[in-house]
């Protein structure tokens, strides 16, 4: 196993669900952890609760859909500890709706976020990311994508299709920085019990999720924050390069 006490993480959406729980498992495994998202009050409480722990953490408020602000956290975490070698790329946002309502800003919002908002955090942390590799450090991109990647929902055809964004730029990605022994990731979890779901105001993905919420055990931000952990903690030459992590009867 790779211990993770040397690590530098960077974890977007790290406010809540998925990256708030991802930033206290790595943290309570030893890595320092820059905890990024744009609600400065959460990031606060959060890296108090990991320093009181006996962990390292620094809240970094950002907004992954401006460039300048993604630029000055990463230039941020390098003055303060040197080159990050884990970034966890997982902040997005997921709003349903039906295609024939055209409600174009909330597309632009969710390709903004999930898509671009991705590419952003890349393109701040990869020469990091390559110093880092560089130096003879185990480095890991790990992107969040959904299940949604893949399987097919009505109502959430931006969403899945900017998931699928994010799978496929991690596959060729992954072709690119592997020779350079940056390991790249994508996890693709099902159902998971956050605040995501908590942007829905289309009746018909609401009716779908309170059927849902019926009939699936949802998955706990920390299950998912388990596989992020696994992958980071593999030996130097092993990548994970694409996990599916669903709930037992989500199907
Ligand atoms: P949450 O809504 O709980 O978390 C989303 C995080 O993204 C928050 O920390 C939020 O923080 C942050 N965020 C939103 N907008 C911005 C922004 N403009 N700039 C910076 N940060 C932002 O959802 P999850 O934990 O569920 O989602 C995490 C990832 O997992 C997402 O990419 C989601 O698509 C994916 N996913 C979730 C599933 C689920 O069922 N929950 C299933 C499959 C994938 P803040 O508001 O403070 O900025």
């Amino acid at each position: 196993m790779n211990q993770l006490n040397t690590r530098i993480a960077v974890i977007t959406g790290a406010s809540s669900g998925i990256g708030y729980a991802t930033a206290k498992l790595l943290a309570s495994r030893g890595a320092k952890v820059a905890v990024l998202a744009r609600r400065a009050d959460i990031l606060e409480k959060l890296a108090a609760e990991i320093t009181a722990a006996g962990g390292t953490a620094l809240a970094l408020p950002v907004d992954v859909t401006d460039q300048a602000s993604v630029d000055a956290a990463a230039a941020t975490v390098e003055q303060t500890w040197g080159p990050a070698d884990l970034v966890f790329n997982n902040a997005g946002v997921m709003l349903p709706g039906a295609i024939e309502e055209r409600d174009i800003a909330q597309w632009q919002h969710q390709i903004d976020l999930n898509v671009t908002g991705a590419m952003r955090v890349i393109s701040a942390f990869v020469p990091q990311l390559t110093k880092a590799a560089a130096a003879g450090a185990t480095v890991d991109l790990i992107n969040t994508s959904s299940i949604a990647a893949q399987n097919i929902y009505p109502y959430f055809a931006v969403y899945s299709a900017s998931k699928a964004y994010v799978s496929h730029l991690s596959r060729h990605l992954r072709a690119e920085l592997g020779p350079k022994n940056i390991r790249v990731s994508v996890v693709e979890p099902g159902c998971t019990d956050t605040e995501l779901q908590g942007h829905f105001t289309f009746p018909g993905a609401l009716n779908w999720l309170a059927g849902a919420r019926e009939t699936i055990t949802f998955l706990q931000p920390e299950n998912v924050a388990e596989v992020v952990g696994f992958l980071a903690e593999q030996p130097k030459h092993v990548n994970l390069q694409q996990v599916v992590v669903m709930p037992t009867n989500q199907a």
